[in-house]
């Protein structure tokens, strides 16, 4: 007997990422009888893996996990300081009293979250590369490759959760994340690190060892350490370069890891470009990376991308049960998302712009300011996913007005040679 292949469904979603499975995940909970295609173009889930893993609990709770299984088998780590250095190393200090960062064990987490959206019903196709998307008589068809084969689907509902890139969000004419903010990055897991504290994770800035972004520290264990860096897109083609040097001649890396072992390395894109105006069309709903629904301060986009891939899972099985038109469905996923997530995320955006053009001394005085104003005890109540609200609250507090006044036209400069950019 030949079995056919399904290749109709109600609801596709591209991209096997925690936004697609997450909204895989809903839309069966919501809905079981629904019929739910996620293509993945790689054959592993998770793999190859391009992220640091620093995600705050509180955000994964609000995705449904339990706290418990989280710190059982997602978690290599779990870190309840921050340090933000200079490129004068000086630094200030954030200690979280209420909660925490955890450091994912990211492909494990992605594996997670695609067998919980198996179990209830999404049927995943890996090695599946969607290559185009077209809109006909109410469905979109999807051209996919898979091997050498060419394959067309079809769907009631798509949703992209195709990360930072968004090209095939792009080619039905929406607008797409801003290249030009997509930072390229790297890092190194190295073992053999020594003379850190392993509950600390540290941020560095300054142009030597990150242009326009910054370079990271984040400890696995007593012994092991992910160190990165992901700079501004005009030093594309250098991002190694910035890695080793940062490696070897910073003063504290190089003393860290001068008898350190590579265990592994591995890149990808940062997305620091905020969130895209237009997040639907057609029965289509954008999600995670590819909607820029990412915290352009720091790049971290698994919570909050998450938290909307659900959304839109919710919308899109509102839709098929009839509750909504498609039209109310996308439209109503929109609001929705951007009710729980701006102004922050906007915010976010700007201060992205206001930090990535700041030169060296500048950045030296605004660590000092930080330091000398406490800022570690404004921030330590802050939401770490949301803080740009917190931190807007803190710039404009007298006290710091006044120490920031001398800094402030380099921040306006910065901010203008971004808003250019
Ligand atoms: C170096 C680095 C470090 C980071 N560190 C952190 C961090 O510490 N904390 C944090 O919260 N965030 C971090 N991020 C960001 C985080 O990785 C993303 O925000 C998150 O992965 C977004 O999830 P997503 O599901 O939207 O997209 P992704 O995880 O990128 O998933 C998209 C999936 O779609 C697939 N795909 C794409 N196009 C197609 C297609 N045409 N057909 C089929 N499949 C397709 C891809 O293969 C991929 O599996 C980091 C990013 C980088 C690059």
């Amino acid at each position: 007997m030949v079995i056919r292949e399904q290749t109709n469904f109600e609801i596709a979603i591209i991209g096997a990422g925690p936004s697609g499975s997450l909204a895989g995940q809903q839309a069966t909970s919501e809905t079981s009888e629904s019929s739910i295609a996620i293509f993945e173009e790689h054959n592993q889930i998770g793999k190859p893996s391009h992220c640091s893993g620093l995600i705050a609990l509180d955000g994964l709770l609000d995705l449904g996990l339990k706290q418990s299984f989280i710190r059982k088998n997602l978690v290599e780590n779990e870190v309840k300081k921050a340090r933000f250095y200079a490129p004068n190393n000086t630094y200030f200090q954030i200690n979280r009293k209420r909660d925490s960062l955890v450091v994912l064990n990211r492909p494990n987490f992605d594996k997670y979250l695609a067998t919980c959206s198996e179990n209830l019903g999404s049927t995943y196709f890996m090695g599946h590369s969607v290559k185009q998307i077209s809109f006909h008589q109410n469905k979109w068809k999807l051209l996919i490759k898979h091997g050498k084969k060419l394959k067309t689907f079809s769907c009631d509902i798509l949703i992209s959760a195709e990360g930072s890139r968004a090209r095939l969000v792009r080619s039905i004419g929406l607008q797409g994340t801003n290249n030009k903010w997509l930072f390229p990055a790297i890092q190194f897991d190295l073992s053999n690190v020594v003379d850190f504290e392993s509950d600390c994770s540290e941020l560095y800035f300054g142009t030597d060892i990150a242009p326009g972004f910054f370079g990271w520290f984040i400890p696995l264990n007593e012994e092991s350490a992910r160190i990165g860096v992901a700079i501004s897109p005009i030093h594309s083609g250098k991002t190694r370069s910035y890695l080793k040097k940062f490696l070897q001649k910073h003063a504290l890396m190089k003393i860290r890891t001068k008898k350190a072992k590579l265990v592994n390395s591995y890149g990808g894109f940062v997305p620091a470009s905020g969130p895209i105006k237009k997040t639907y069309s057609h029965q289509f709903m954008v999600v995670g990376d590819a909607a820029g629904q990412t915290k352009a301060t720091t790049g971290g986009g698994v919570n909050i991308g998450g938290f909307c891939g659900r959304l839109a899972g919710k919308y899109a099985s509102k839709i098929l049960s009839g509750d909504l038109t498609a039209f109310q469905g996308c439209r109503e996923y929109q609001n929705q998302w951007r009710s729980y997530f701006e102004p922050d995320l906007s915010i976010m955006k700007y201060l992205r712009r206001s930090m990535s053009y700041l030169p060296d001394n500048i950045w030296n005085d605004v660590i000092q300011i930080a330091k000398d104003t406490q800022i570690g005890t404004y921030l330590e109540t802050t939401s770490i996913d949301l803080h740009g609200e917190g931190l807007i609250r803190y710039s404009l507090n007298p006290k710091i007005l006044g120490n920031g006044l001398k800094i402030s036209p380099h921040l306006l400069l910065s901010f203008v040679r971004g808003f250019l950019y």
